[in-house]
């Protein structure tokens, strides 16, 4: 054997040895870069050259995942929140009807809680709108329903989309209840508005046409006609007015000159300015209000005329021979806001149905029965509008053929 042979087989030895070595110090820095990692996979540290290269490869593609993480974490938060917040309803159902998910509005709209795990018939409650959820599923195509509920009587507009990921259906209920009812209101209001432009104006013709056919020349019966037109004239100039006033009012266009008031100089003015009309309907007016009660902050020609429109229906409401009474005192209803005083106008007319009760202080409302007593449906949206423009409230107590009391509550003025 050689020289060379031996001195080749040390380097092999050699050449073994070392990489035996880096063999071992690789797999002890694997292992403990692979514990950091299971630990905090962000803030692992490759602490040794061999595994420098590996981990700076990872780190880079799990922050890349990180960010991708976060930015998908903001989404769904985001989503929720607007889910949490939409006035619309959503609901998710997989394909055997099951609900998934119920968003708050869906939860308000249909009145059922816990909604998640019930079936869609369960959740809809309503024939409609579970056989748009089926057909939708059966033919796999967007599906809308409008329905009215019977015993709510909600008007609720319904689409089912099918669901192309999970294979179930989403459904979007939308409550169109109010604007429904503005809409009502709005018909009504052009309505009752043509209506009572209809009635002065065929009297004004008729009237004019009257004196144009000869009775110009008979002095007692044109002085008649002529009173009878400006009558009409004026009917008309306060159906003007009235909308005119409303609608300052209502776009808060109308300023309030506030200042104590003292309430019973309020009641005593209202029911002298209406002393006339009242006798000549052959009712009574009285006042009930204790002189020491405090003073109110009011402008004290608004609350005039919400007295006045109060009292004006009161005149219209009641059949002759009956009472109007008008008070004020501390408003000491439990739950009311503190410092107020409570005023009432009530009558033992008419009365008003529990049906027109909730509506009565709407722009333009009238009820049928009304429809035959002159008046524009404006003077209890106006009284509504200026109450609260003083910071107080108004309602009405009636029962229909046991008479009406209108309250509303005016804060008082600091002492
Ligand atoms: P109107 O010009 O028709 O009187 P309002 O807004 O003042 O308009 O009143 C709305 C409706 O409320 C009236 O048409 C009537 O049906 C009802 N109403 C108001 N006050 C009384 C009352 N004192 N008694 C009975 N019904 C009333």
């Amino acid at each position: 054997m050689s020289m060379w042979f031996y001195v080749l087989l040390a380097l092999v030895a050699l050449l073994a040895a070392w990489l035996g070595w880096r063999y071992f110090r690789l797999r002890r820095a694997l292992r403990r870069y692979a514990a950091e990692l299971r630990a905090d996979s962000l803030k692992a540290s490759a602490r040794s050259a061999e595994v420098e290269s590996v981990s700076n490869v990872l780190r880079q593609i799990l922050e890349e995942n990180a960010r991708h993480l976060s930015g998908v974490v903001a989404d769904r938060d985001r989503l929720a929140a607007v889910l949490e917040q939409m006035a619309d309803g959503v609901l998710i159902a997989n394909t055997v009807g099951e609900i998934q998910f119920a968003n708050p509005a869906a939860t308000r709209i249909f009145a059922v809680s816990n909604m998640v795990g019930k079936t869609v018939t369960e959740a809809l409650r309503d024939h409609r709108l579970v056989d748009a959820w089926r057909r939708c599923a059966d033919k796999g195509a967007m599906q809308s329903e409008l329905i009215e509920t019977p015993a709510s009587h909600q008007t609720l507009q319904l689409v089912v989309v099918p669901d192309a990921h999970g294979g179930g259906s989403l459904l979007l209920v939308q409550d169109l209840t109010r604007m429904r009812r503005l809409e009502t209101v709005r018909q009504d209001f052009v309505a009752n508005f043509s209506h009572e432009l209809r009635t002065p104006l065929a009297s004004l013709k008729a009237l004019a046409e009257t004196l144009q056919d000869g009775a110009l020349h008979d002095a007692s019966a044109a002085s008649g006609f002529l009173q009878r037109i400006v009558a009409e004239v004026d009917s008309l100039t306060q159906m003007s007015q009235e909308l005119l006033d409303l609608t300052s009012i209502e776009s808060g266009k109308a300023s309030l000159h506030i200042e104590p008031t003292a309430p019973r100089k309020l009641l005593d003015s209202a029911a002298e300015r209406m002393r006339l009309q009242v006798q000549r309907a052959n009712l009574q007016i009285h006042v009930d209000c204790p002189e020491t009660l405090p003073a109110v902050n009011a402008d004290a020609a608004r609350l005039s005329q919400v007295l006045l429109n109060l009292i004006h229906n009161a005149v219209k409401f009641t059949p002759a021979g009956g009472q109007i009474r008008l008070s004020a005192q501390v408003d000491e209803t439990p739950g009311s806001v503190q410092g107020c005083v409570l005023f009432a106008v009530s009558d033992n007319g008419l009365g008003i149905s529990s049906d027109d009760l909730p509506r009565i202080f709407e722009r333009l409302y009238r009820a049928d029965r009304a429809r035959t007593a002159a008046g524009t449906g404006m003077g209890l949206s106006i009284a509504r509008h200026l109450v609260e423009a003083h910071g107080g409230r108004i309602w009405a107590e009636s029962v229909e053929g046991g008479g009406s009391t209108f309250k509303f509550t005016i804060p008082q003025a600091p002492y």
